[in-house]
């Protein structure tokens, strides 16, 4: 596939290969953009961020809405793609793309509802003779660089909200995962988005992320990946606007009269979805010490159950990884965790890019299975007494994405509710549940700013106050 600029499709002398992360075979090409296609990106999103800004709320939202239109239609052609190139299982990937076009369709109405409101000027004591109200005005070109494990939908996330505000867009997917976003462009020009509207740029983010972040024509950027590249990104950007939705090590509280056989699938579900590569896997269980033998069993027979394998077969529970590299380097945190004392109850096992869902006790706070973002299907299971000590153990974190709690007790539910320091605190399930309506985001490293179309759109636009003097 070729990159987009401009409406048109383009290529370079220089490709990279995207992989199926089962068997290695290669999925497709697309071809790694050097400074000219970037400067070529950058001029057609200056030209398409005036032409976006002349659309009325009604011509957004209805393009918006034939995008939405446009994935379902296509819905088969674009799961299959997503299982190939993400090593997604055809369950996972097809739940992508319905999240796909429920991302657009919130977003065209969200476009028509996008305006101001009036601001009280006569409260002030020089303002008596003044009417005042401010606008939502465009920011003009959104750079969006997005992660690997959900090509489609997580940039439905940024350039819905985007051209709902106005503006336009330069998307730049990851390089493992490239295609999805190549075709989500095509889409929207066939929706009838100004040519200069949308652009997909592709190659590598330290070279061509980099531009588009240091260049001072863009006047947002919005990133979703590590939090390592995040911090750098930020420390690039200079003087613009800058969400940030970044990793975790997600937690999930289970109490004591919780149902434990629907916290264990879920959990272990939770921390194996996409091989347990989703920024809000299950990755900590803590349960509460009574339960806690009860909880562990149900968990070990939950994980043993999942089968591991081709994501393109209809039965397989669990995927591939992305690659082996990443594989690989779950292994490692595994072994240094065993090393540190920790028992592996279930699983631990690789096959190249496949790892086995694993289930883990007794690791302590310094391994890297537990203090950072494990990003495999590795769950670790630990007893507490008191909620008060579980939610420190929750806290004691340098993210806070989300988390879960199960509980009967409602008071329980409030505490976790008002003393989680996280973006979601999401009650009688994992913290892996998101749906598009929701404000997602995270706290500490986990990140900076808040997606969902609704909330969305209002990083990516300015306030513009008008006063105006009645005499
Ligand atoms: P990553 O390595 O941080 O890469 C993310 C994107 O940044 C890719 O497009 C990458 O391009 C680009 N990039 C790399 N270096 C860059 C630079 N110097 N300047 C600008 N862009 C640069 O993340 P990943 O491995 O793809 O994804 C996994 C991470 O994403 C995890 O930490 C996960 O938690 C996080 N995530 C967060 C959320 C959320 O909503 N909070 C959702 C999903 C994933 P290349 O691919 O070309 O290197």
């Amino acid at each position: 596939m070729n990159m987009l600029i401009a409406g048109k499709d383009v290529s370079t002398d220089s490709v990279i290969e995207v992989r199926n992360p089962y068997d290695g075979s290669v999925v497709d090409t697309v071809p790694a953009a050097g400074p000219d296609e970037v400067e070529a990106a950058l001029e057609a999103a200056e030209a398409g961020a005036s032409q976006m800004a002349s659309l009325s709320r009604y011509e957004r939202a209805a393009i918006l809405s034939r995008v939405a239109a446009l994935i379902e239609e296509r819905s088969d052609d674009l799961t299959l793609l997503l299982a190939r190139e993400v090593g997604k299982t055809m369950r996972e990937a097809r739940a992508e793309v319905l999240r796909a076009v429920q991302t657009f369709a919130v977003a065209a109405e969200e476009a028509r509802r996008l305006a101001g409101e009036m601001v009280p000027l006569d409260g002030a004591p020089t303002g008596g003779d003044r009417f005042g109200f401010y606008l939502r005005v465009p920011v003009g070109i959104v750079v969006a660089i997005t992660p690997f494990n959900f090509p489609l939908n997580l940039a439905a996330h940024k350039v819905a909200p985007a051209l709902a505000g106005g503006n336009s867009v330069i998307l730049k997917p990851a390089s493992a995962t490239p295609l999805v976003g190549i075709e989500l462009g095509r889409l929207l020009l066939e929706a009838g988005l100004p040519a200069n509207g949308i652009g997909v740029i592709t190659g590598a983010g330290g070279d061509v992320g980099d531009r588009l972040v240091s260049d001072a024509r863009p006047r947002m950027v919005t990133f979703t990946g590590s939090a390592e590249i995040g911090k750098a990104i930020v420390a690039r950007a200079g003087l613009k606007k800058i969400a940030m939705e970044l990793g975790s090590n997600s937690a999930v509280i289970v109490m004591e009269g919780a149902d434990l056989a629907t916290a264990a699938e879920r959990s272990v579900r939770g921390a194996c979805a996409l091989a347990g590569q989703v920024c809000i896997s299950v990755q900590r269980v803590l349960v509460q010490d009574r339960v806690y033998d009860d909880f562990l069993r149900l968990a070990v027979e939950v994980a043993a159950g999942l089968t591991l394998g081709d994501q393109l077969s209809e039965g397989t529970d669990v995927g591939p990884m992305i690659d082996e590299g990443q594989a690989a380097r779950a292994e490692e945190w595994l072994a240094e965790a065993q090393e540190m004392g920790a028992r592996v109850e279930v699983g631990g096992g690789r096959r190249g890019t496949l790892f086995e869902p694993t289930v883990l006790t007794g690791v302590p706070d310094e391994a890297r299975v537990w203090k950072d973002e494990a990003f495999a299907p590795v769950m670790a299971v630990r007893a507490f007494r008191t909620l008060d000590d579980a939610i420190e153990t929750v806290n004691a974190s340098r993210y806070g994405l989300q988390a879960g709690i199960y509980t009967h007790r409602l008071e329980d539910a409030l505490r976790a509710a008002h003393e989680v320091r996280c973006g979601g605190v999401i009650v009688n399930d994992v913290p892996t549940f998101r749906v598009d309506l929701m404000p997602y985001g995270g706290e500490k490293e986990s990140g900076l700013g808040r997606e969902g179309p609704r909330f969305a759109i209002e990083e990516m636009t300015e306030v513009r106050l008008v006063a105006i003097r009645r005499r």
